[in-house]
């Protein structure tokens, strides 16, 4: 049986005012809650680790650098992540692949450094608007797995999205056909690649506009064990439904 989890990216968003959204999810979460992480901007974790203590909400950051620690200005260590009392990390999202040029050796490196500092790493991987319509979502798919994760995969260090770049924040979402094709091929791919037992027991996430109306007929689809959420995971009132939806499954 493989973890539910709802995962929220708040990305550049958030004061400490926000951490009232955190007690309200807190407090109307369903009696037998899925998994739920919340990855607030770097700037927040400490405290919402403080503000979701005692509650089963787990805190991620969005992002970590290589090395522990030294002269890299602006960057946060996966150390310092961990030392906020957050037990995820959000890496290779489009927005970082794009803006800040990460490559998968970059992601893969990165998860090792995760890894290394007890961090539970969602790796975040996706096609374009344009490598879809020229009908190659399925190889850059199989490219970015096989470049951004380590071989020492297993399921509790490492979580996968699927977020198509094309669905991110646009109110675009793929079909359930598409949904369940790339998730089939991504389990499949990693039953190649890390064994049935690991291959099978690897979360996956769908992410890519998810909203309470359309987290139903996702989450009931085969190998999709929860979402990536980034604007309907601000507010508590979004994103509640949402992990009320996945807590049916
Ligand atoms: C994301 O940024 O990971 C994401 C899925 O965003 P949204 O839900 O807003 O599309």
């Amino acid at each position: 049986m493989r973890p539910k989890i709802a995962a929220g990216n708040w990305k550049m968003n958030g004061t400490a005012a926000s951490l009232t959204e955190l007690h309200s999810l807190a407090t109307g979460l369903p009696e037998n809650p899925p998994q739920v992480v919340i990855c607030p901007p770097s700037t927040l974790l400490f405290r919402a680790t403080d503000a979701t203590h005692g509650s089963p909400i787990q805190i991620g950051a969005q992002d970590c650098h290589t090395e522990g620690a030294g002269a890299y200005t602006g960057d946060i260590s996966a150390t310092m992540v961990a030392d906020s009392g957050a037990t995820h990390v959000i890496l290779g999202h489009s927005e970082r692949r794009d803006a800040h040029r990460e490559t998968d050796a970059d992601v893969q490196a990165k998860t090792c450094a995760a890894w290394a500092a007890g961090l539970t790493a969602i790796v975040c991987i996706g096609e374009s608007e344009a490598q879809r319509d020229a009908d190659q979502t399925l190889d850059v798919i199989g490219g970015q797995l096989d470049g951004s994760l380590p071989d020492a995969v297993d399921a509790e260090n490492t979580v996968i999205a699927y977020e198509p770049i094309w669905a991110i924040g646009t109110g675009k979402v793929p079909s359930i056909a598409q949904i369940k094709e790339v998730h089939d091929f991504i389990r499949a791919r990693l039953i190649k690649r890390f064994g049935a037992e690991i291959g099978n027991a690897l979360p996956l996430l769908y992410g890519g506009s998810v909203k309470a109306a359309n987290a139903v007929e996702i989450f009931a689809v085969e190998n999709v064990d929860g979402a990536l959420v980034g604007g309907a995971s601000l507010k508590a009132e979004d994103f509640a439904p949402i992990v009320a939806a996945l807590a049916q499954y």
